[in-house]
């Protein structure tokens, strides 16, 4: 495996440094807006109970909020608390004006109904696009906020093949969160989009056909070198923890990197492809929503 060019030049896509670009230009903004309007948005996070993976995500996002220059307020909830008292803190946060984006860390414990409590936000506060008013926005070409990895997907795209019209996308994988939000902006930049799931026959087929691979599957290296279309762009969602020997883990995605690097166009790497991007739309999401609420134009 041999990348001659460093950065977003080669043929790996440089999340990190992309992601670390975008958090430095949200940055920039929002000392315009302290300027020229003299606010400072501000991003509430919601943890209910103790999942070491969700504390550390938080502690990221809270960080990154900051570094941002905005403000970041934390409410860290024990993990016996009920629906109705986390349905109270979000209706407090809805209706206080220096939270411009509400965020409820997933997973909840299982008393809560996490989609009730999702649509609980108010959805112009809605900066993980996850309620379904900001769906619906999204698959009916309305002003909505997108979901944070997907919508860092999309930038990696842009970036690297620019106008996307026209071009085979195949996401595999449909949740909510990820896939159908993923399809639907594909979509929206007129790609001809298929939507690859468990029930899909002959995925690898459907894959080498494809300009624009997404693996959104939560299956470590699923997706094989030969399913990859010579010259195609591929988009690893997948964050898999997996024995490393000698009793240590690494990361992986849901494509076999090194088989799919030779025949791919440009490809992103985990760690440090679409992870990065997350927070850093998140933290975009967060600045949209305030300059919204404000009836202001992004700066
Ligand atoms: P889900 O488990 O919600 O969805 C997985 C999807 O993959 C389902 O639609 C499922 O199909 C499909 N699938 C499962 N097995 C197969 C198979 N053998 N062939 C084809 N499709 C299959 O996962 P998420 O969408 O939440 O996450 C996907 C991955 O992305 C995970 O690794 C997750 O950790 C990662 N992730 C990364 C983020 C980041 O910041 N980089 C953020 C969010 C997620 P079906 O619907 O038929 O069951």
């Amino acid at each position: 495996m041999n990348d001659t060019a460093a950065g977003t030049g080669g043929k790996i896509i440089d999340g990190k440094a992309f992601a670390a670009g975008l958090r430095r230009r949200i940055a920039e903004q929002v000392r315009t807006l302290q300027a020229k309007h003299g606010f400072t948005p501000g991003l509430a996070v919601v943890l209910v109970g103790e999942n070491p993976a969700s504390e550390v995500y938080v502690k990221n996002k809270g960080e990154q909020t900051k570094e941002s220059g905005m403000n970041s307020y934390e409410h860290k909830l024990p993990d016996t608390t009920s629906q109705a008292e986390l349905l109270a803190l979000v209706d407090r946060l809805n209706k206080d004006a220096v939270v411009n984006g509400i965020l409820v860390q997933l997973p909840l414990p299982k008393q809560i109904d996490p989609q009730a409590v999702l649509n609980a936000v108010d959805p112009d506060k809605d900066v993980d696009g996850f309620h379904v008013v900001n769906a619906g926005r999204l698959a009916t070409g309305g002003q909505g906020l997108v979901p944070c990895t997907p919508l860092g997907c999309l930038l990696l795209l842009k970036d690297r093949l620019g106008d996307l019209t026209g071009k085979r996308a195949i996401v595999v994988g449909r949740s909510n969160i990820v896939g159908k939000p993923m399809a639907q902006l594909l979509l929206n930049e007129n790609c001809t989009v298929t939507i690859a799931h468990s029930r899909t026959r002959d995925l690898a087929a459907e894959c080498r056909r494809a300009d624009i691979v997404i693996a959104a599957v939560g299956k470590a290296e699923m997706v094989r070198g030969d399913w990859i279309g010579p010259g195609a762009t591929v988009i690893d969602v997948g964050i898999n923890r997996v024995d490393a020997g000698g009793g240590k883990t690494k990361l992986v995605g849901d494509v076999a990197y090194a088989e799919a690097f030779p025949h791919a166009g440009a490809i992103t790497p985990v760690p440090g492809g679409v992870g990065p991007m997350t927070i850093a739309c998140l933290l975009q999401n967060t600045l949209t929503a305030a300059c919204r609420q404000r009836g202001i134009a992004v700066p």
